[in-house]
């Protein structure tokens, strides 16, 4: 087994969780089988407690953790499996090893963070590296030089050795910030954070460059030396201009493979087939059609809280040969929906909590249902669409979530006994794979190609059973149910273009080859909305008529 350990330096935010998807898919795409985990040095046992606006969205693996975004990158480039043991953060750390103490583990000794919550993550490196796979890639996330990383810095050296050091690669990932004054490059902060890492004791083998500018020759001469880095092996990952889906490709032409290969001990000459991936760079750079969705969220100032809405989106896209734009509509402020949302070819709502924004969110669906625009409603979104039925359709005008009081008259959407015990808030939602049973003369069912389905979840609240009858009987279709908990999971209109309402999150399943087949069809319906109203010039002519 080999390991690929990647650090970064000088700023967060460089696309760490990118870079290390992308090597992963290199490796793949050399015939290998890769393992991914991301070690977060913060102190939350799990993002699953904090806001969209710290920690962007939170994204959920089959086996039920609540886990970091990067997390993401790794499903949609690579086939490792994901799960629990794919994130640990210092808390979890902190956590086993409190837990071991109390229990009287460690025989009178003392507890330090060298050797035991060293040893710690040690162990949970090698839970991370499944025994099946050939390499197994670790993302050490925050920034060389926090104090917070240190333990896991440690950690990685210690592991090095332990595992003998020819089997480890280290890669820092780090920042060449351009200077516009002078017009150049700086490499001062990289030679700066390589040298933390090496008071540590982890010398890198590559050194993987971000820089909006191509480097110099005597750029890499002067990283090779100052950083001690062969180099061939200071690699530029400059800012891609269309699609992240571009970095692994990139990457191989900067000859990261080469490196690769040697590392591993391959046949030299091994390549990375690209030829699938490139077919998909070409219809993101050259798409045939265009549609624009309206997105109503609270989090939509920033892009990592919806990060694998706007990644399933652009799936769904790509199987149409078309580019998806996303207009982003603040569900907080959206009053008129009519205003906001003209023009849009479909509407997406996608999870959230809270009472805020819940309203708009309600306009957003009563709008795209009243006026046949293809609606695809996730877990809160899903909710939404119910209580829009029940107070528009079902004559209940009252009807809403017991999410903001437990005293409501017409609760459509209610907490599930087993939760209403729970008082801690992290790791206690319902969470993660359950099946769904779709009823075959569906359109989700059809969308599928199946009948029996399993998908994600993180949420607290359901689809009330007790207004399912009346729900039913006004038109709204319960099609996707929990076979063991009788719970309503899809909810379909008949006679509307597209009305999907899922409990679960899709979104998390998507793949760019593989698109999730409800946000596919999804895109194919307000691509028909498109085709049918016309182009945007055709449509700005006849603008003096209302088209929405
Ligand atoms: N707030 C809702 C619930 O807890 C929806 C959650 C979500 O959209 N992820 O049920």
């Amino acid at each position: 087994m080999k390991y690929i350990f990647v650090t970064g330096g000088v700023v967060s935010s460089l696309g760490k969780g990118l870079t290390s998807g992308a090597l992963g898919m290199i490796l793949e795409r050399m015939g290998l089988r890769v393992s991914m985990q991301k070690l977060d040095p913060y102190i939350n046992v799990d993002p699953g407690t904090m806001s969209p606006y710290q920690h962007g969205e939170v994204y959920v693996t089959d086996d039920g953790s609540e886990a970091d975004l990067d997390l993401g990158h790794y499903e949609r480039f690579t086939h490792a499996r994901i799960s629990g043991d794919s994130n640990y953060t210092t808390g979890k750390i902190y956590n086993e090893v409190i837990r071991k103490e109390r229990r009287g583990d460690y025989l009178g000794r003392t507890v330090q963070v060298i050797p035991h919550i060293t040893d710690e993550i040690k162990r949970a490196i090698r839970r991370g590296a499944s025994s099946d796979v050939d390499v197994a890639l670790c993302e050490i996330g925050g920034t060389v030089g926090d104090i917070e990383s240190l333990p896991f810095l440690e950690a990685i050296r210690q592991f090095s050795l332990d595992v003998g050091r020819k089997n480890c690669l280290f890669v820092h990932l780090t920042l060449l910030p351009f200077l516009r004054a002078s017009g150049e490059l700086k490499t001062k902060p990289s030679q700066q954070s390589v040298g933390k890492l090496r008071e540590i004791g982890i010398v890198p083998d590559i050194l993987i460059c971000r820089t909006e500018q191509p480097m110099t020759s005597e750029m890499r001469d002067k990283l090779s030396m100052f950083c001690n880095v062969e180099r061939r092996s200071v690699i530029e990952e400059r800012d891609v201009d269309f699609s992240i889906y571009e970095v692994p490709v990139n990457l191989v032409r900067e000859g990261i493979d080469e490196l690769l290969v040697e590392f591993l001990g391959l046949k030299p000459g091994t390549q990375a087939d690209f030829e699938t991936w490139y077919g998909l760079l070409e219809t993101v750079r050259n798409p045939d059609f265009e549609v624009e969705i309206g997105l109503v969220g609270k989090y939509i100032q920033l892009d990592d809280a919806y990060k694998s809405h706007y990644e399933a989106l652009a799936h769904a896209g790509i199987a149409h040969r078309t580019r998806v734009r996303v207009r982003k509509i603040g569900a907080d402020t959206l009053e008129v929906a009519s205003d906001e949302l003209r023009g849009v070819d479909g509407v997406l709502v996608p999870g959230g909590f809270g009472e805020r924004g819940f309203e708009g969110k309600i306009r957003a669906v009563q709008w795209a249902r009243e006026g046949r625009v293809p609606y695809l409603g996730v877990c809160y979104g899903m909710q939404a669409a119910v209580v829009d039925y029940a107070r528009h359709v079902a004559g209940l005008p009252n009807a809403t979530t017991t999410e903001f009081g437990a005293d409501v008259s017409e609760p459509v959407i209610s907490l599930m006994e087993e939760q209403k015990r729970i008082k801690d808030l992290g790791g206690t939602m319902r969470l993660g794979a359950f099946a769904c049973r779709l009823d075959p003369d569906s359109r989700s069912a059809r969308a599928y190609g199946a009948s029996e389905i399993s998908e994600r979840h993180r949420h607290r609240y359901e689809y009330n059973n007790a207004y399912r009858e009346r729900l039913e009987g006004a038109g709204l279709r319960s099609v996707g149910i929990n076979p063991d908990l009788d719970l309503v999971e899809v909810v379909e209109l008949d006679d509307h273009p597209f009305f999907v309402g899922v409990q679960y999150h899709p979104e998390f399943k998507s793949r760019p080859l593989e698109p999730h087949p409800l946000f596919r069809d999804f895109i194919g319906a307000a691509l028909e909305r498109r085709q049918r109203r016309g182009t945007p010039d055709d449509r700005r002519d006849a603008s003096r008529g209302d088209l929405t």
